[in-house]
């Protein structure tokens, strides 16, 4: 049985649901998008959910941010695929949808109530990106990446024994 997560934002005008094989929230992501949006701390987690699963209650009160990129991985200025979901209420993020990928949903480890599993190790990725003042605590088993790593979310898991059938 794969993990349910029961999130909400702070202000409760949103809640939701979602089935995660994938729910261990070992990927600190220090992108720029990510670290204004929702990384108070320097960076933002995202795990992985199953988003034929995702059940939400107060839909009306979302708002949802595609951000404008242009860096070096992008020259010129794009509009990311990425559906960045929050409350319109209180601004808390919620979780990133991205159409190219339909059937994953990337709730927001931070805006997750129910349990998480503890990471036996994390990945640091766009460091190339991360604030000058924020320094990782990178653990002795973590990988650090300037860009994106190549092992996808459910690889991690399947290799560290983490995965929930
Ligand atoms: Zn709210």
């Amino acid at each position: 049985m794969p993990l349910l997560l029961k999130g909400s934002c702070r202000c409760d005008a949103v809640r939701f649901e979602v089935e995660s094989h994938t729910p261990v929230p070992f990927m600190l992501c220090y992108c720029s998008i990510c670290r204004k949006q929702q990384g108070g701390g320097g960076f933002a987690i995202n795990l992985g959910a199953d988003y034929g699963t995702l059940k939400i209650t107060g839909k009306r009160n979302l708002g949802v941010y595609r951000a404008e990129i242009e860096d070096d991985e992008h020259p010129q200025c794009e509009i990311s695929s990425g559906e960045r979901n929050f409350c319109k209420k209180c601004g808390s993020a919620l979780w990133l949808y991205d159409p190219t990928w339909p059937e994953l949903v990337h709730p927001f480890a931070s805006a997750i109530d129910s349990e998480l599993p503890k990471p036996p190790e994390k990945v640091h990725l766009m460091l190339k990106y991360k604030a000058n003042w924020v320094e990782p605590d990178v653990g002795k088993k973590d990988k650090v990446f300037d860009v994106y790593p190549q092992e996808s979310i459910a690889d991690w898991h399947k290799r560290t024994g983490m995965w929930v059938d």
